[in-house]
Parts: structure tokens; sequence; C-alpha cells
């Protein structure tokens, strides 16, 4: 089955687990402005490794480690030549994704800059221009679907989002959002959910959703957006445990265990989602908690 019939499916599609912050779990070295692209260059069998525990606890769909394999990233870090890095990098990365064995590869596409730093945005043409680079070598190095994610801005997630659809690949874009649970849940930049989700299904989008934000309150944006999509695109929800790190990019911890995260799932589920997975924090053993919840006659 192609992934297109897969999301047009009514079962819910699992994606995978953490990649970054489980690098980091696992004591590898993830220091910025690389962060897990830092591990494609010194530890790609500990990414590997990764891919293989999340497809052994039920992944469908691999999610790349090329969160920063960006000509910019790769320039912060001193790179000699980055477009020729970047390109070598994300190809390493889809390669180590193919070997974990599973249906699908979702090569992911992050802000160019801090994902929790709206302000931080470049311009427009900077968007457009280096996001297509990225974009461009995900597709070169054979990925199912482009994952803009994480973004924090409409700005962004739409230039992201033109870049991608630019490849002929199907596009999923999913937004971090507020945690406050006492003010309406917006992106980060404080743009309303509904627009934005009006906004990229003008873009032809293949699914939308929710990631990056703590579990206790993805219920809250995940509604906006499930009620402004109207079932037009299957919607994603997948959150995270732990906080930011400045150095090494997450801390991870044990607010959420498995049981926890996959009761949360549950409920991500009943409000309409279609595809969960896990973000910074996850583990293996919340995909399989996942898996368990999804598929319960398998155990
Ligand atoms: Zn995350």
């Amino acid at each position: 089955m192609d992934l297109r019939s897969r999301l047009a499916d009514r079962r819910p599609l699992l994606f995978d687990g953490a990649l970054g912050s489980e690098l980091t779990r696992r004591g590898i070295q993830t220091p910025l402005p690389l962060w897990s692209a830092a591990a494609l260059r010194d530890a790609p069998a500990a990414i590997a490794a990764i891919h293989h525990d999340h497809v052994v606890a039920g992944a469908e769909v691999v999610t790349t480690a090329t969160f920063r394999t960006t000509r910019r990233a790769l320039a912060k870090s001193g790179s000699p030549d980055p477009a020729a890095e970047a390109r070598r990098l994300t190809s390493r990365a889809v390669d180590l994704a193919r070997s974990a064995g599973s249906p699908w590869i979702a090569g992911s596409i992050a802000p160019l800059e801090d994902c929790y730093e709206p302000a931080l945005v470049p311009d427009d043409a900077t968007l457009v221009r280096e996001h297509g680079w990225l974009a461009r070598d995900l597709a070169d190095a054979g990925v199912d679907l482009l994952l803009v994610e994480t973004m924090n801005t409409l700005r962004e997630a739409v230039a992201a989002a033109r870049a991608a659809r630019a490849t002929g690949l199907p596009l999923m874009v999913s937004f971090v959002c507020t945690s406050d649970a006492t003010a309406p849940p917006r992106l980060l930049s404080g743009e309303p959910v509904a627009a934005a989700a009006r906004a990229l299904l003008a873009e032809g989008v293949a699914a939308l959703g929710i990631n990056c934000t703590p579990v206790p309150t993805l219920h809250r944006p995940l509604a906006e957006l499930l009620q402004a999509v109207a079932a037009r695109v299957p919607c994603a929800a997948y959150g995270n445990v732990g906080h930011t790190d400045a150095i090494q990019g997450w801390t991870c911890t044990t607010d959420c265990p498995p049981a926890a995260y996959a009761h949360a799932a549950a409920g991500w589920i009943a409000q309409g989602a279609r595809i969960v997975g896990g973000c910074c924090g996850t583990t293996a053993d919340h995909v399989a908690a996942l898996a368990a919840l999804l598929r319960p006659t398998d155990a």
C-alpha cells in the first residue's frame, strides 16, 4: 500500500517516537546547533538502533534524523562545505531510516532557527530557498512523505509547505502550540490554530498536526485543529515529555510514562486524531504502548 492510500484509511496510523532526545538519553552527544545531525556524523549506529527499536515497537512510519541537516546549521557548526555535507548527511539519515524496515519514511523538516523562538524566523525569501534545499535533498534520497514539523509561525509553515510541495511528495505539516491552560491555544507566534489550518489546507497538505506540545495540554490546540480541518485531511497528535535544554536541545523526564502517554493518546484519538506518535522525550516504550492501544489484538 502506498502512503497516500494508508492516509486515506480510517485506521489510526502510528508514527515513531523521538530521535534527537533519545540519542541524548542513550548518552550520545547532541550539541547544538547540529543536535541529531552531529550523531549522523559521529554515531550513525545509534540512530539506526533507535529507528529499529521504534519499528519493533510497532511504528509504521519512521522519521528521518534530518531536523538539523540544513546548510544553515552546518555553516553555524563550521562545516567547510555546508551544501555538500547537508546533502550527504540527509542521504545518510534516509538510508538509516530505511534500514529499520518500516513500511514508510517521513522526511523531517524543522524550523530553520529555534523551534520555540518565533522571533528568530528568517524572511520569506530565505525560508523558501533554504527549505527548498532540504526538501529536494530528502526527495532525492527517497522519502515517502515530507513532514514539516514543530512549526511555530504560520509564515514559516507556509513557506516550508510550498518548498515541500514543489517535490510532488505528500506533505504533513505540524505546529508547536502554547501550553497555557488558562488562555486560548495558539501557535507559539500567537496566531490562531484555525487560521493556520485554513492556510495550510489551501497549500494542499495530506495531513496536519500538533506536535512538541506538552502532553497534558495538547488536546486543546488539537480540538481547534480538528474543528477547522473538518475531516478534510487526517490530523496528527504527538506530544513531548520533558523540557528544552540550551546546550543539548532537550532534557528528558519521567513525567509521562508510556501508560500515561497512551492514555492521553486515546483521548486524542477519541477527539478525532488519526495519526499518533511521540515527540521529544518519548521512547520506544511509548511507541509500544501506543501500538498496544491501536492494535490490542496483536498483543
Ligand atoms: Zn519535539
